[in-house]
């Protein structure tokens, strides 16, 4: 297989920012993915591997080692008992188009995460969620090639040790797997329309939405959010949600609550399992004098969305990492909160 050199890798990214990989393969099949892994083992070179790059800020010296993108792109259904079809992609499957066609088959399960860009094998990492849903509710297994035994394996959905944007992928056992495949078991049913904006879109109806439905009016408040990829417009070279939501213990929130209500200001919060409380990261952003639409140079955060910093045009990756430095230590010292980002930071 052709393995290149130098190759740039701020186009294969939504940000579009960060240096060359040293070296670059594309594997469509497994035996490429080995044979690429192998490679980079025979030369001692670190190996990093890139989905749809929608969730990366590359460096501006970028890789010194192989950039392996996972191009599999093979899907399968398998039909089960009582209405179950499950999904079996590869991991190069574009995301959307996945969710599109679980929608077209009547299946419920991840019509809530229509619209968010990237490829099948990048959503079991951070476990993507949005309006609802998050992908370990319908994970059924991941298979992968493990890095360190040199071994094709299946994981389990418990194996995966899903949480809030969290599992093996990037705690634990981060870039110990290469994903090869993901399973999803899907159900013939109806929607889920449990957020509130997405409550909103139906409300006054007397007719329950259809997945369709829930599809488009998911993609409606994404794009009204900066949160749909448009091509061309200036608000998509990001990498969505720059910061996680904090999730806090009961008493701090209760403190901070306190102390903002004496200056006038009400601290939003949803309850969370185990007694804490999460805190939109955004509302935080906002209030510590980071409005929508604040430009610096050539970054900024999004006309639609505070929690989107931006590439207004030929940014460099160190003016994106100066402004999320300013945006952390502002909300720390506004709030006490510790900011943490959720895209992956490469050759930094
Ligand atoms: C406009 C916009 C909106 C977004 N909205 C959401 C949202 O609502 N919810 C949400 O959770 N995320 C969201 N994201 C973030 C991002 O789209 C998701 O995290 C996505 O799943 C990343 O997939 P990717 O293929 O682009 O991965 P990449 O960005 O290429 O990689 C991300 C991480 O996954 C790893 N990875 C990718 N593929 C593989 C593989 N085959 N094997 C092993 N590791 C792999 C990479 O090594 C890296 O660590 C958004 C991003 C953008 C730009």
């Amino acid at each position: 297989m052709l393995i290149r050199e130098n190759v740039p890798l701020a186009p294969l990214t939504t940000l579009d920012v960060g240096g060359p990989a040293r070296f670059f393969a594309e594997a469509r099949t497994e035996a490429e993915v080995l044979e690429s892994a192998e490679f980079a083992r025979a030369r001692g070179l670190p190996l990093f591997v890139l989905g749809g790059g929608s969730n990366l800020v590359i460096s501006d010296t970028g890789f010194a080692g192989l950039v392996l993108k996972v191009a599999i792109t093979d899907l399968e259904h398998v039909p089960g008992p009582n209405g179950q079809l499950t999904f079996i992609a590869g991991a190069g499957y574009d995301w959307d188009t996945l969710v599109r066609e679980s929608v077209e088959a009547g299946c419920a399960g991840l019509e809530c995460l229509s619209g968010i860009p990237g490829t099948v094998g990048g959503t079991p990492v951070q476990n993507v969620g949005a309006y609802g849903q998050e992908v370990s509710g319908t994970i059924q297994e991941v298979r992968v090639f493990d890095l360190e035994s040199r071994q094709i394996k299946t994981l389990s959905n418990a194996e995966c040790g899903f949480a809030y944007r969290s599992s093996v992928f990037n705690t634990t056992g981060r870039g110990r797997y290469v994903i090869l495949r993901v399973s999803f078991a899907l159900q013939q049913g109806k929607p889920s329309v449990r957020y509130a904006d997405l409550e909103r879109s139906f409300a006054g109806r007397s007719k329950e939405p259809t997945l369709s439905e829930v599809r488009q009016a998911v993609r409606d408040i994404r794009q009204r959010k900066a949160m749909l990829i448009i091509h061309g417009e200036a608000d998509s070279h990001s990498v969505g949600s720059f910061f996680k939501n904090p999730i806090v213990a009961q008493a701090i929130f209760e403190e901070l609550s306190a102390r903002l209500a004496s200056r006038g200001l009400d601290l939003p919060s949803y309850p969370e399992a185990g007694g804490f409380r999460k805190l939109p990261a955004a509302w935080l952003v906002e209030h510590a004098g980071f409005a929508k639409g604040y430009r610096k140079g050539t970054v900024g955060i999004s006309q639609k969305h505070a929690l989107a910093i931006i590439n207004c045009g030929g940014a460099t990756a160190a003016e994106i990492i100066a402004l999320k430095d300013e945006i952390q230590a502002r909300v720390m010292h506004a709030f006490g909160i510790e900011l943490d980002p959720e895209p992956v930071f490469v050759g930094f």
